[in-house]
């Protein structure tokens, strides 16, 4: 059902990447509620008090997850976009380097948090994201996807309980 709505473009952003544009299932008033209502069958609300999303797919299913669970959202921001005092966390890219950043008192200390994005592929990003949250003392709990490419086996990156919705590869 979610899976129709996922668009495949081959080539974006750079030529061999085949990129899963979720911008249809988003358009979409069913799928995306199905899409929400399945995220929140993953992991069950009594086991986190937070939802954290990575920039910038994570925000949308992040945030909707958070308003439907009746949870707040936190948002991992690229470097220089949070105005208040930041922790960072950077990881290897293919070329060079990233970083991600969250703001230093955005949860309570030993808060259970929910990691959110869009996409597992190679694991970096999620790996760093999970890192990141750690320090600044809270727990991750688990980490969600709407699409996980099994063939970069991301998920053997992660320490922490993964779930997908779909399976790619
Ligand atoms: P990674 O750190 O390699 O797991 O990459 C995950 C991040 O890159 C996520 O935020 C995704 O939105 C994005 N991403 C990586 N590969 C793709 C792809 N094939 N299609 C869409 N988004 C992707």
């Amino acid at each position: 059902m979610i899976e129709r709505y996922i668009r495949d473009v081959p080539d974006f952003p750079k030529p061999g990447i085949l990129f899963k544009d979720i911008t249809p299932l988003l358009a979409n008033a069913e799928g995306l509620k199905a899409t929400i209502d399945a995220l929140r069958d993953c992991v069950s609300p009594d086991d986190y008090d937070v939802i954290c999303g990575v920039e910038s797919r994570g925000f949308i299913f992040g945030t909707a997850l958070a308003l439907s669970v009746g949870k707040g959202f936190i948002p991992i921001r690229k470097p220089g976009k949070l105005p208040w005092k930041t922790a960072s966390e950077s990881y290897e890219l293919e070329y060079g380097t990233d970083t991600i950043e969250i703001h230093t008192d955005a949860i309570e200390h030993g808060s259970r948090m929910l990691m959110v994005d869009d996409l597992l592929a190679t694991g970096g990003t999620m790996e760093a994201a999970i890192k990141l949250v750690r320090k600044i003392g809270a727990e991750p709990v688990a980490s969600l996807f709407v699409i996980e490419l099994d063939f970069l086996e991301g998920r053997k990156r992660l320490d922490v309980p993964t779930h997908s919705l779909l399976h790619v590869g």
